[in-house]
Parts: C-alpha cells; structure tokens; sequence
C-alpha cells in the first residue's frame, strides 16, 4: 500500500466561472499532520470540501488510499469552521457525538452496544465524559471543539479534515488543542486542518500546503515555512 493516504492530481474547483482551487497536485502522509495555510479567499474550505468529495472537480483527480473520496467516507471526518456550525441548536454534548455513528448507522439509528462503547470511548478521550449532558452552547470554546472531535473519533474515522480548528480558542485551550492533534499523530491518524497562525503551525504539524488557489509550496513545515523560501513564495507571512 501507498504511504500517500490522499493524492491529488491536478485538481480544480470553480464556483461558476471562478476558479477557487486551480492545478493543485500533491500527496498527503498517512499519520502526518498537515497545515493548509494561505490569505483569505485563497480556496483552503473548498479544498477540504473537495477531499470530502463534496465539490465537483473541474479538472483533476482526488484519491483517498486507493478509492474515490465518496467510496471512502467512513474513513474522512471533518470538522467545519466555527462560522458553519449552528450553536443555537438545543443538542447535549453526548448528542453531538452520537451524531458520528448515524452515517454507519442509516436510517433506523438504532444503536448497538459496539455503537455506544465507541461513543463512550471518545467522550473520554476527549475528556467530556462529565460534560455529556451539557448543552453545548454553554460550553466554552475549547469544549465545544473537543465535542466535535469526539464526533469526528465516534464515527471511526482515521483521516481527520478541520477546517480552522484553533480560530476563537484563547491560550490554553490552544495549547491542549495541539496536544491532541499531536496525540492522535503518534496513533497514525491522519489531520489535515487549515491553520492561520504560522507560529502554531510550525510547532505542531509535520507538514504544509501553502495555497493560494495554486499551490504555491507543499512538503515538510520546515522547508516551506523557512523564512528563505516564504520571501518568494509568501512573502506576506514574514510580516506577522
Ligand atoms: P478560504 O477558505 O481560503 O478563505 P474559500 O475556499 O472559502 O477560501 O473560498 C475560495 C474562493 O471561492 C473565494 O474567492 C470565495 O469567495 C469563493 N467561494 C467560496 N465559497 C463559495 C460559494 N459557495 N459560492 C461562490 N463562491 C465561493
Ligand atoms: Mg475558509
């Protein structure tokens, strides 16, 4: 098997006439953390949507292992921007995580013992095991993320897709956040999440896309966030 978990080849996106994500090709490693970073607008939600082969492509192709990104759902969890979620919705923590069993689940929801052990087990790595009977809405920000990380363990996922998971959280809900990526790539999963703060991003992912609807650089943080090459090819991120 490929040690490349999620290939892109070529791969194009437009809304209408305007292309968001252009010719970008590169490979992702299974068990690496890996950062997309670039300005706003520069296509990096529509790229994830598009490993979760929720875009059609333009051009190009997306691999997941050997499948199609719709053939491997199970396998793809994602975690949507703050801005997308619906914090109002009356639902308790261990709602929000039994959510991750209903794809596996279908229609009935009508869960088994294997069902509920697997929702327990992530309550607890996600240390919320207190927390369950909460309305998420009166969690704080750094809870609310784990809650949707516990969904993301509950539905047995192994490729994790966030999409800005630090934004809004203060210091040491930060600090615990990196923790847990960190964690979770000594356990071989897979994180791909977009990430504004360059600082952050080199302490914790292994890896970098940096995009601005092509892509401009792709390999190991060190190399693309080295000051040296981001004078050419971001030069915009030296001035944070
Ligand atoms: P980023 O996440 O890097 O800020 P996005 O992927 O959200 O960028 O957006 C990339 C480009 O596509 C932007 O120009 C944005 O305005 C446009 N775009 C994003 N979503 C839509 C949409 N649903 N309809 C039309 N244009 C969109
Ligand atoms: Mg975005």
């Amino acid at each position: 098997m490929s040690h490349d978990i999620i290939r892109l080849q070529d791969v194009t996106v437009a809304y209408g006439r305007r292309l968001a994500v252009e010719g970008v090709t590169t490979q992702i490693h299974c068990g690496s953390l890996t950062a997309i970073l670039g300005p706003n607008g520069a296509g990096k939600s529509t790229l994830l949507r598009a490993i979760l082969g929720w875009m059609p492509l333009t051009r190009g192709e997306i691999r997941i292992g050997d499948s199609h990104p719709q053939h491997a759902l199970p396998r793809l969890a994602y975690l949507p921007q703050r801005l997308d979620i619906d914090w109002d919705f009356p639902i308790t923590v261990r709602g929000v995580v039994e959510q991750g069993r209903y794809p596996a689940l279908g229609n009935c929801r009508r869960f088994a013992a294997a069902d509920h052990a697997l929702v327990e087990r992530s309550l607890a790595e996600m240390k919320l095991t207190e927390l369950q009977d909460r309305q998420i809405r009166t969690l704080s920000g750094g809870q609310q993320q784990r809650v949707f990380l516990a969904r993301a363990l509950a539905q047995g996922a192994d490729i994790f897709l966030l999409d800005e998971p630090f934004a809004g959280l203060d210091a040491p809900a930060t600090a615990e956040l990196a923790a847990v990526l960190r964690s979770w790539e000594k356990q071989h999963r897979t994180v791909v999440a977009v990430i504004h703060d360059f600082a952050l991003a080199r302490r914790t992912f292994s890896h970098a896309l940096l995009l601005s609807t092509r892509l401009l650089a792709a390999g190991p943080i060190s190399e693309v966030l080295a000051p040296e090459q981001l004078k050419t090819t971001y030069p915009a991120a030296l001035d944070d």
